[in-house]
């Protein structure tokens, strides 16, 4: 039975995982709740398992800070632990004039976040390294990638636990109260209801993180906290399309999401997607009426494309806290000091770049609690 602990991580996805394993450099004593059975069962495995390169976020943003600096990390790891990766590279296409203009800002925007390798190409250029897409221009990215994100998740998940952190699967945690300097974390598991305290909580809730930072006793609405959830769904092609193209094949980004793109996986398997729709609940059905929408979107880039070679596959939810009408919306990750909570710390809206962030965050929020 749990009495008091030093640090209480709040979900078992890459972010949780990173953190815990960063925390576990010093000799705190490091417990992570997850409601699911195992680790790294929602948003961490129903992602485009794309290493990033900073290219989307404004300046100065923590999504760019820590996507350029994730992306580094996360590279180096694989290396030196046999975690699978291919620095594939990735090219954004245009497809007008008008979309021409957006690679050129992108380019702008990506060489001031530190991306320092990006490359305009011109339509001959770009059709000369990849000779089946249609574009009029392009936009290379030589170190953008594709990741084993199981066999990051679950490297994270051992390294964890060898040094000393302690998983409690099957456990929700359902309130948390301060208590004199500490917090008292409520739980619920199978043998029913209970609580312990910790000195430091850290929410790395994904889809429910706003619900937790709620149970805290902060006004989500005020603090601009409210997420909407974003649905993002992929149709697999045909194995007649394996190979086909050494890239990653991305259009210019959407209001709400990167594009539908062109993504080869580790295992040979061909994908397109995601989408990007707002959804008010959790639900990681396909709808196979969008089939025709995946086909046109691809079609405008990847004229080879045939409708019937198109599967529905997989879909997530993007956690957002930029809604249907807003502008950009960085990361919030912030210990809730201001609000009279000193060591309650927050991630919440840890969308895309998360997993190429991962990391990064990671040292980040470690900084906070040394
Ligand atoms: C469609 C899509 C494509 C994406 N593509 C990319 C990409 O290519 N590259 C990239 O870098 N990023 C990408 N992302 C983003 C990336 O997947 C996320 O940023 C990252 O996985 C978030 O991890 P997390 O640990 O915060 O969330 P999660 O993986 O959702 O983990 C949160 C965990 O908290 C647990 N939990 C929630 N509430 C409680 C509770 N009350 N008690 C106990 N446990 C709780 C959940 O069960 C869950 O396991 C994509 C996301 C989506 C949706």
């Amino acid at each position: 039975m749990l009495t008091e602990i030093d640090v209480a991580i709040i979900g078992a996805g890459v972010i949780g995982l990173a953190t815990a394993h960063e925390i576990a450099q010093g000799k705190k004593q490091v417990f992570v709740f997850e409601k699911n059975r195992t680790f790294g069962l929602e948003t961490s495995s129903r992602n485009s398992e794309v290493i990033h390169a900073g290219i989307y976020y404004p300046r100065d943003s923590l999504k760019a800070r820590l996507c350029v600096e994730g992306k580094t990390l996360l590279y180096d790891l694989c290396d030196r632990h046999d975690i699978r990766y291919k620095k594939c590279g990735k090219l954004i296409v245009a497809a007008d004039e008008n979309e021409i203009r957006w690679l050129e800002e992108l380019h702008e925007q990506g060489t001031k976040n530190g991306v320092d390798d990006l490359v305009l190409l011109s339509r001959t250029e770009a059709k000369k390294l990849e000779p089946r897409i249609e574009a009029r221009a392009g936009l290379l990215s030589p170190s953008s990638g594709i990741l084993d994100s199981h066999g990051l998740l679950s490297f994270l998940h051992s390294q964890a636990r060898e040094k000393g952190v302690q998983f409690v699967f099957g456990t929700e945690v359902i309130g948390i109260e301060r208590a004199g300097a500490k917090y008292k974390v409520h739980i619920r598991d199978r043998d029913g209801v209970s609580a312990f305290v910790a000195h430091i909580v850290v929410n790395c809730a994904g889809l429910n993180s706003d619900r937790i930072a709620q149970l805290a006793g902060i006004d989500i609405t005020e603090s601009s906290y409210e997420l909407h959830y974003c649905k993002g769904e992929y149709f697999s092609l045909d194995s007649k399309y394996r190979n086909l193209m050494a890239r990653l094949i991305y259009p210019t980004p959407e209001q709400a999401g990167h594009g539908i793109h062109w993504r080869q996986a580790l295992d040979g398997r061909v994908l397109l997607g995601p989408s990007a729709y707002y959804v008010e609940t959790v639900d990681y059905s396909v709808d196979e009426t969008h089939k025709e929408y995946f086909h046109s979107s691809a079609k405008r880039f990847l004229p080879f494309v045939e409708l019937e070679d198109l599967a529905p596959e997989s879909a997530g939810i993007r956690p957002k806290l930029q809604g249907p009408d807003d502008g950009f919306r960085d990361f919030v990750i912030t210990d809730e000091e201001r609000v009279g909570l000193p060591g309650l710390i927050n991630l919440i809206g840890i969308e895309s770049p998360g997993l190429t962030a991962a990391l990064a965050i990671a040292r980040f929020v470690g900084r906070m609690t040394s």
